[in-house]
């Protein structure tokens, strides 16, 4: 379905981004990898990739919280691939403590890497989607794009932030080929959750298992984890051609857990 289209899928060496990944290397893309992790590691994901799905792979290590390297990152998967048509905005980290007791440094970091990496990949992307007059950019939101949570104070703002740069870009671009959609999944569980289980279990004194139950219970009706492969589905979806009219919507994927 993608056959000749180059995709960019940022934080893809890990959960998401790499499920994202694969959904678009097994629907023929080219993909450009990018994160950090074991250069061995990366290695094997990428060489995995290209052995099951005839799809050349490449990767970039760079850092989401410089601009000049995010650019740089454009610039190589267009040279790599002759051109770079879908743009995933997927990096991300996460730090929780309450607002007044937030590490300043965290802060910035968040909002670095969740939001202004975002704004540079795309600004990056833009003139050569322009130029083609086709393009898809989609960015991992999540339902703290749209709702809030206790102490993710950095977090709910960066994807708030996500939210509002999808519908401008959208709106900017409704006439150019281009579509700009979000993402919002609820829980997916990936290393970026799994020490959020592990520090709930060790707080309430609990198993693992158990904390893994109470995080999901707390907030979405449905106790069972989104997968990454749901979320790369839902991602060539928005880059079909069934697709085409719909821009500037975060979408959630959330087990019930924005609808109450
Ligand atoms: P993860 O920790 O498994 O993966 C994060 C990826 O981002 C990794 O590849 C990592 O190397 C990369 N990364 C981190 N900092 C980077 C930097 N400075 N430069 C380049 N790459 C960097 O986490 P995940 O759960 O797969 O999260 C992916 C995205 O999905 C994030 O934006 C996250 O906010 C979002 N999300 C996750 C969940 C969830 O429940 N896991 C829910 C909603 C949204």
């Amino acid at each position: 379905m993608l056959k000749g289209k180059a995709v960019l899928v940022t934080g893809s060496t890990s959960g998401i981004g790499h499920g994202v990944a694969e959904a678009f290397a097994a629907a023929g893309a080219n993909v450009m990898l990018n994160g950090f992790g074991d250069a061995a590691d990366i290695e094997r994901i990428r060489q995995a990739m290209t052995g099951t799905y005839g799809v050349d792979v490449g990767y970039s290590g760079a850092d989401m919280s410089r601009p000049d390297d995010i650019r740089r990152m454009v610039q190589d998967t267009e040279a790599r691939f002759g051109r770079l048509d879908i743009l995933v905005n997927n990096a991300g980290i996460q730090h929780t403590a309450p607002v007044d007791e937030f590490p300043e440094d965290r802060w910035d970091a968040i909002l670095a890497i969740n939001l202004s990496a975002a704004f540079h990949a795309i600004k990056a992307a833009l003139p050569g989607m322009k130029r083609r007059g086709w393009g898809r950019i989609i960015n991992t939101a999540s339902v703290h794009g749209l709702v809030a949570s206790v102490n993710k104070v950095a977090y709910v703002a960066a994807k708030h932030g996500i939210v509002g740069l999808t519908k401008v870009t959208a709106l900017e671009l409704a006439n150019a080929g281009i579509t700009c959609n979000a993402i919002c999944p609820g829980w997916v569980r990936t290393p970026l959750v799994e020490k959020q289980i592990e520090a709930r279990a060790q707080q309430a004194g609990v198993s693992v298992d158990q904390a893994k139950q109470q995080l999901l219970s707390e907030k979405q009706p449905m106790t069972e984890f989104t997968t990454p492969a749901g979320i790369g589905a839902l991602a060539v979806f928005l880059c079909s051609d069934a697709a085409a009219t719909m821009t500037g919507v975060s979408l959630p994927i959330d087990g019930g857990w924005t609808a109450q």
